[in-house]
């Protein structure tokens, strides 16, 4: 005890001292930073700049960063909070090694050497594709570039796939087949600048709030949201669309069918810039007006207002997330959202643009750095032209990349499963609560013989299960840059250093090179994150994902530019992609692309009466390991829920408050608060996913879309019964 206190002089005179902020006013004199170091959100891919206020080495403030292009001087809740996910009970702070069956902290040398002699052991027995590893969107784009060539020139497995995953794939491949190339074409700007907006499966007011002020900005649009619940953006729309679930390819093509037959299409850009047209208007034909109301569920009037309001803008934008992606048909209806703004040619001019929103702070970076579903720069497994210009910069013989990609994240799970993959290493991410159907993850991980989970935080429910816990530096320790959904690059900055033993990711990847001896062949005098990037630049010089004149300082300078971004551009220059009409398929056309519709996989019966939505609340990011230490984000929302119609309860005898079971084929949810609100439709029940203690992906279904592997998170069937009912 303080001596002062000893002797009952008041000692608390500091603490409870006030001071004058300039940001925030009158405050606790504690809450006032000793300087502020510029940096960018570590949650979602809206990208914010961000500041934190540092005092005597702890980071104690966030603010957001003034000059910053994209969030113009405004944060969300989580924004605003993020410097209480820092020094958190629940960091990984010590290196820890299953020994006895107990995790105990060992030294970073033997860790290290543990993984190492392990992977390779387990590689020997039973081939190089026997190691997976599953990384995230979290990282910074320069440890992904490093990750990359580690796991495949290094460990020799293409079994290398990203939470990215569950989240984005479906725009990615729905990307590259529609325009020959990942990659969003417009930017944030075009929700101000276009005349009618089309959100579908987007809610962007829980899961993307600061794009909300380009909305409310634009105040000659039409906003138009398609989306079964009355989400909070919905609330924002001039048209509401409540489509049955998963409905909305059927939607876009009847969109399409309309557009066609009254002529609202742009004849002269179909034939200079796509291929594909007369194939698409003889598939379209059935996609009447009737046919589409019969599956969406919506008046053929709406549906006529709709297309008739897209085809007639000057300058149409559609925006979507997971509403669209966590689907069976996420890629094909990403085509069908393509096919609208290639037949309108509302597509690389302002306010024009099929715009997937991402989910991760730098999904965007492992998508162009990265080694999983591209080369990196955006280079194809299967073209010899970029396998032998990749293998030529990075001097190594062309035979070490592989002609096509690996296991995707699903197929990696079913691999363990079948024993097929026997080590794992996995990369801030969290699958033990994201994974859509645990029960068949945790029986693959069961599999394994040599599990290694490297994250900033420990426990969780997945670090729990490891035989090595690998601390990492996170957000606020450690540099680097972030792409974000407009394709935005931003520098992160270092404010405070890592918590206990913790290292960056990158420096974890070059001493693991160094253990695997291949630290000076992949990595010639690499010391600093820069000299990642400054061969990043090189590597993506030409290519659509252009870094090449992007320095550190450039972005210390304007606080973001977006790429491509070559030598010389401009930084505040507003870049679109495909302005010039020229695709990067191999003859330049963007492909219109034929997609039918097919109902969602699992349809509800007299056993599971329910059709289950699972999404996001804007208090909590993905698997709330960090937003559950953060005390104004865990007040505002501690508990999961779930939503239904009150008719539904009513029928059920079910009062709001109500503790219940959500009960599927292949689980069940036990102790959930019921929440009855108009929001839902009836026949509809809809969950937040961020909750381990109540994980609705106890009951969700492992059916993947069959070209990104991305899950069908949003539909499955369930019913819902009072807790105790059986017991
Ligand atoms: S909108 Fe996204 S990037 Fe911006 S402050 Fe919120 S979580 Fe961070």
């Amino acid at each position: 005890m303080n001596w002062k206190r000893a002797i009952g002089l008041d000692n608390l005179s500091e603490e409870y001292a006030f001071a004058r902020s300039e940001s925030t006013g009158y405050t606790s004199a504690q809450k006032i930073p000793d300087h502020w170091v510029p940096t960018t959100c570590g949650y979602c891919s809206v990208g914010c700049g961000i500041e934190i206020g540092v005092k005597e080495g702890r980071a104690i403030a966030s603010r957001p960063f003034a000059m910053h292009p994209v969030n113009r001087g405004k944060l969300c809740p989580k924004g605003l909070s993020e410097h209480y996910t820092i020094d958190t009970e629940n960091r990984a702070k010590y290196p820890l090694l299953r020994k006895a069956g107990k995790l105990v902290r060992v030294s970073w040398d033997e860790a290290l050497d543990v993984m190492v002699e392990r992977f390779r052991a387990t590689q020997a027995k039973y081939g190089p594709e026997s190691l997976g590893v599953l990384s995230t969107g979290q990282l910074v784009t320069e440890e992904f570039y490093t990750l990359g060539k580690l796991v495949q020139l290094g460990f020799g497995t293409n079994n290398y796939d990203g939470n990215t995953t569950l989240c984005m794939a479906s725009a990615v491949s729905g990307y590259k087949i529609s325009f020959g190339s990942d990659g969003p074409p417009g930017a944030y700007e075009d929700m101000q600048s276009a005349d009618v907006v089309l959100l579908i499966g987007a809610n962007l007011a829980d899961n993307h709030p600061i794009l909300c002020q380009y909305l409310e900005a634009n105040r000659n649009k039409t906003l138009i949201v398609a989306d079964p619940r009355v989400s909070k953006t919905a609330m924002m729309a001039d048209i509401h669309l409540p489509l049955k679930p998963r409905s909305d390819l059927a939607l876009l093509n009847g969109i399409a069918h309309i557009l066609i037959r009254y002529n609202l299409i742009d004849r002269d850009y179909i034939d200079k810039h796509t291929a594909g047209f007369a194939e698409l208007e003889r598939f379209l034909d059935s996609y009447t007006p009737e046919y589409v109301a019969e599956i969406t569920g919506l008046s053929q009037e709406i549906i006529f207002k709709t297309a008739l309001l897209y085809g007639r803008a000057k300058a149409g934008f559609i925006g979507w997330t997971m509403g669209v992606n966590h689907s069976t048909l996420g890629t094909a209806t990403v085509n069908a959202i393509c096919n609208l703004a290639l037949l309108t040619g509302h597509i690389g001019r302002a306010g024009a643009s099929p715009f997937s929103i991402t989910g991760q702070c730098n999904a965007m970076g492992t998508r162009e750095a990265g080694f999983t579903s591209s080369l990196p720069g955006y280079r194809k497994f299967d073209k010899g032209k970029d396998r032998a210009e990749l293998a030529a910069i990075w001097g190594v013989d062309e035979s070490r990349l592989p002609a096509k990609r690996g296991l995707a994240y699903p197929d990696i799970v079913e691999a363990a499963v079948a024993k097929k993959i026997h080590a794992l290493w996995i990369i801030a991410t969290n699958p033990l609560v994201s994974y859509p159907n645990q029960d068949v993850l945790r029986h693959g991980l069961s599999n394994l013989d040599f599990l290694v989970v490297q994250d900033g935080y420990h426990p969780t429910p997945t670090t729990e299960l490891a035989d090595l816990v690998l601390p990492a530096a996170i957000w606020g320790e450690k540099e680097g840059t972030y792409t974000n959904s407009e394709r935005r690059v931003s520098k992160v900055n270092k404010a405070v250093e890592p918590v206990g033993e913790a290292r960056s990711d990158f420096n974890i990847f070059l001493e693991i090179a160094e253990k695997l001896g291949c630290r000076n062949e992949l990595y010639p005098g690499w010391t600093t994150v820069e000299d990642a990037f400054n061969e990043w630049r090189r590597v993506s010089q030409g290519r659509l994902c252009d870094y090449s004149g992007i320095s550190y300082g450039l972005l210390a300078e304007h606080g973001a530019v977006q790429w491509p971004f070559s030598e010389g551009a401009d930084p505040k220059c507003t870049s679109r992609l495909y302005s010039d009409g020229e695709f990067q398929t191999s003859d330049g056309r963007a492909k219109l692309v034929c997609t039918d519709w097919v109902p969602f996989p699992e349809q509800p019966n007299s056993s599971y009466p329910f059709v289950l939505n699972t999404g996001r609340t804007v208090e909590h990011w993905h698997t709330r390991t960090k937003t559950k230490e953060v005390p104004i984000l865990e007040r505002l929302s501690p508990r999961a829920w779930l939503e239904m119609n009150p008719r539904d309860a009513k029928r059920l005898g079910m009062r709001s408050h109500d503790s219940v079971d959500v009960v599927s084929r292949r689980g069940s949810v036990r102790g959930v608060e019921l929440r009855l609100t108009e929001i839902t439709a009836p026949g509809q029940v809809f969950m937040p996913f961020h909750f381990a203690e109540t994980n609705v992906n106890e009951v969700t279904q492992d059916a993947f879309d069959p070209i990104s592997r991305e899950p069908n998170y949003k539909q499955c069937a369930v019913r819902v019964e009072r807790s105790g009912a059986n017991a």
